[in-house]
């Protein structure tokens, strides 16, 4: 059997941190054993999903690499979910309820003060046909509750305790009590679906095999298991990994903005940094960075995913992206520098990368080569003399060594002492990359007036 696999997000907002740990275990999951990855486009909510945020999930997902075999979205199959409905509402396993919200409310209130759980009681089921016309002439549209298989022949409608049990990927041997639960609306009264039944139908009919979300859907997978077995099919497997939860312990939510996969790349952390977190995090495995899918790919097994809440820290993504970008090779940034201006090549990447947390910094050091920099003179004498004493051009990598040689002869200075008046009149600054590599490129004219003092 070979794998399918789907990401399904719904487009009401862009994807963050969160999100892209399930798209990312989808899709190592789909690569690890040669299968299909979907991306799927959970739009039946037509007034939150909007076509804007579609396209920013393809953009952030095709710049995290995470590219899909077959892209499909619920919004455009709603034929085929009313033909389904319609299967289920013959079967007697879809019937219409007429409650409003507060008279369901007012319902529950009964239940608790009676002290009886409060889950639907069915009402609805035992209207007659003329019950039913007479609410309709009262203009109530009906919506429509799937019936969950927790009875027993001949007491028809008292739910009893009834256990649906899968072998989780992720969490091993599952169970959910659907005799506890109330039976689900599956569609609204505007005839729009949820997507607990949508997304049965699509995973059905797209021949999905393994179902990998996140841990809050355990308790739809109870639901869904029956409704795979109402449409006559063989439930796929299901994984349900940890969430995100922030250094406090709470859950990482969609309007944690700068989270997002957008705010990330404008923030200028590389894809792989994140991609590498949200593959790991919660896993037995070390949170690295990793430069490609396939190295991930196959160190990432639902199996080693801890049932712990995983603590995403900034600060680790962080250090993750500079440790990738530490060992980037010039090739591999070369157009992104480029377009930045930073025309440096090679020995400029070579000489900032150990220095750049983000590609960003780069720019910067490229600024402090290229363009005018004001120079810290620490000792105004020393550093006239250092100028004098500077090569004659042309200079090769060999220059810094043999210039702070004839320094330190001529002035007896060693070590920091030397170094760092040095440092400060060439960058301005107090810390960097290594001034062997930064002083050929910065040049003998701008070394030389940086040393006198002068912006240069
Ligand atoms: N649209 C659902 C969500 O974003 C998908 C859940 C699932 O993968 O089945 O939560």
């Amino acid at each position: 059997m070979s794998v399918v696999v789907r990401f399904a997000p719904s487009p009401t907002g862009r994807l963050h941190i969160g999100n892209v740990r399930t798209a990312v275990l989808n899709w190592l999951y789909a690569r690890k054993h040669g299968g299909t990855f979907i991306l799927r486009l959970d739009d039946t909510d037509r007034q939150r999903s909007t076509d804007e945020l579609a396209a920013a999930i393809r953009e952030d997902l095709t710049w995290l690499g995470l590219t899909w075999a077959r892209g499909e979205r619920q919004s455009a199959r709603t034929a085929r979910y009313d033909e389904i409905a319609g299967e289920l509402k013959r079967a007697g396993r879809l019937y219409p309820c007429y409650e409003t919200a507060d008279e369901l409310d007012r319902r529950r209130k009964r239940q608790l003060a009676r002290g009886s759980p409060p889950i639907y009681d069915r009402a609805a089921l035992k209207l007659t046909e003329e019950e039913r016309g007479k609410l309709e002439a009262e203009g109530r549209r009906p919506y429509w509750r799937f019936r969950l298989a927790n009875t027993e022949p001949g007491e028809p409608l008292e739910p009893l305790p009834t256990l649906v049990s899968w072998v989780d990927l992720v969490r091993r041997d599952q169970s959910v009590d659907v005799g506890s639960l109330s039976d689900p609306v599956l569609i609204r009264a505007d005839g729009t679906f949820l997507y607990t039944f949508t997304s049965v139908v699509d995973d059905i009919e797209f021949g999905v095999t393994h179902v990998i979300r996140g841990e809050d859907h355990v308790t739809n997978t109870g639901v869904q298991i029956q409704l795979f077995e109402a449409l006559g099919a063989e439930p796929p497997a299901f994984g349900h990994h940890s969430l995100l939860v922030d250094a406090t312990g709470q859950a990482l939510s969609k309007r944690l903005g700068h989270l997002s996969v957008a705010a990330l790349r404008d923030a200028g952390f590389e894809p792989m940094a994140i991609v590498s977190q949200a593959a790991l995090l919660g896993t037995s495995e070390a949170i690295e960075p990793h430069r490609s899918l396939d190295e991930l790919a196959a160190l990432v097994d639902l199996e080693s995913i801890s049932r712990a809440p995983a603590r995403f820290d900034e600060a680790e993504l962080r250090s993750l992206n500079a440790r990738l970008l530490h060992s980037t090779p010039y090739r591999a940034v070369a157009d992104r520098l480029e377009a930045r201006g930073v025309t440096g090549g090679e020995a400029f990447w070579l000489a900032v990368r150990g220095n750049v947390t983000r590609i960003g910094n780069a720019v910067e050091w490229w600024a402090v080569i290229s363009q005018p920099v004001r120079p810290v003179i620490e000792d105004q004498q020393f550093c006239a003399r250092a100028a004098e004493l500077l090569p004659p051009p042309p200079w090769d990598e060999s220059v810094w060594e043999t210039w702070t040689a004839a320094v330190s002869a001529d002035t007896g200075r060693k070590g920091r002492a030397l170094f760092h008046p040095l440092r400060l009149a060439l960058t301005g600054r107090e810390q960097g990359p290594e001034l062997k590599a930064l002083l050929p490129l910065i040049g003998p004219g701008r070394a030389a007036a940086r040393l006198k003092g002068e912006t240069a």
